[in-house]
């Protein structure tokens, strides 16, 4: 999928950014804007304050509304389950900061947003392949009282999927909460192993929505102190005036949700034969497909080429990828991930990660693919 993007006026600094890529496959970085998403934005962004009583912020209102009831409509749950959020780092935050209990127990691979929420958290291993241990989860849950677990569904480098079902049944047999970060499951599973989860979080940017726009959902009955203090939005767990137009990109993006969910039997086609060409014609190279992964995500390590050369190598020839462990500041380390998993340093430093999504075909893992390998031969 080519992605185009020219001449993005920066209105403080008026400088003026282009770029073309012809190959991305960072979705699990960001989606590309989905039409519709980006057709709701600018509907929302000429709506006023959702709080207003006039009927300018009734309008507003309702634009939440419908998102909210889409979400609870997709999900199965009561609307009023669902708090607005800016994304799913603050979702994690509101969930582990707003819950009485604080004796966390947590996955070995968290993303960052969970394990700097949750202080002096108790980890969850997993083994080789990525997959928690859920007897050592339950040795944890049997010495730690008042506990909340936090797992991911899927994880954001290697596209594992862990066992979500046993887990909450695990926590919830020692009466500890469960959160699962789902955000990366979102469009690409099922969701009904997480059903019976106190609390769940996704983010409307990894499925084609804006950036600016999560959700945290509460189990019925579940009650939470608001992150922010402030006024009394979101039925007071989460102060601040809404965000309507990302609100109600977010909704229009779970309405493309059933479309992603169909496209997911064709990226692991495509993905698979990526992988296959790739490891017939790099037979050093080594690829982390040995648990059940999500269908969009392939996490490659080419041994002896750090990831940041390997990336720098790609954007030259037009290639959108990430490492596992890019952060804020664009540095990109090991892989915290395959760190986890007990994977050599070397390895993990020489890691990269390929991921799809909605708009991706067939060409673009081919020619990454092609790419890729060439880039491989020269830097050898
Ligand atoms: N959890 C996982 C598994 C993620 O992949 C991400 C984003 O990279 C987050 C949480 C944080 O999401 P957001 O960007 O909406 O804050």
């Amino acid at each position: 999928m080519k992605l185009l993007i020219t001449q993005v006026a920066l209105p403080i600094a008026t400088t003026l950014l282009s770029f073309s890529m012809e190959i991305y496959l960072d979705y699990n970085a960001s989606a590309p804007l989905l039409p519709a998403a980006r057709a709701a934005v600018v509907a929302g962004l000429d709506l006023l304050n959702a709080s207003s009583v006039h009927g300018a912020g009734r309008v507003a209102r309702q634009g939440i509304t419908n998102a909210r009831n889409i979400l609870a409509n997709y999900l199965g749950i009561k609307p009023a389950q669902i708090i607005f959020t800016s994304g799913a780092t603050e979702s994690i935050a509101t969930a582990l900061r707003g819950t009485v209990r604080k004796n966390f127990i947590i996955g070995a691979t968290e993303h960052e947003a969970v394990r700097a929420n949750a202080e002096g958290a108790k980890i969850i291993p997993v083994g080789k392949n990525g997959m928690i241990d859920l007897s050592a989860l339950e040795k944890l849950l049997s010495e730690t009282e008042n506990a909340v677990v936090a797992l991911q569904y899927v994880n954001n480098e290697t596209g594992t999927v862990q066992p979500v079902a046993d887990a909450i049944a695990l926590a919830h047999k020692h009466d500890a909460l469960i959160l699962i970060d789902a955000v990366q499951a979102l469009g690409k599973l099922d969701l009904t192993p997480i059903k019976n989860a106190d609390m769940i979080v996704f983010s409307a940017h990894k499925i084609g929505g804006p950036k600016g726009a999560g959700a945290l959902i509460l189990r019925e009955g579940l009650s939470i102190q608001p992150l922010i203090l402030g006024g009394g939005q979101e039925e007071r767990r989460r102060a601040g005036t809404e965000n309507v137009a990302a609100i109600m990109g977010f909704g229009a993006a779970i309405q493309n949700i059933s479309a992603q969910l169909e496209k997911q039997t064709e990226l692991a086609e495509w993905r698979d034969a990526m992988e296959k060409e790739i490891a017939t014609a790099l037979p050093q190279v080594k690829i982390f497909n040995s648990a059940p992964r999500a269908a969009n995500t392939s996490m490659i390590a080419l041994p002896g080429v750090t990831a940041a050369t390997q990336l720098m190598n790609l954007d030259l020839a037009g290639v959108a990828v990430s490492s596992g462990s890019a952060c804020s500041s664009g540095k990109v380390g090991p892989s915290h991930t395959l760190i986890n998993m007990g994977e050599d340093k070397n390895i993990a430093s020489c890691a990269i990660r390929i991921s799809g999504g909605w708009n991706s075909n067939e060409k673009d893992f081919q020619e990454f693919a092609r790419i890729y390998i060439d880039m491989a031969k020269r830097l050898a």
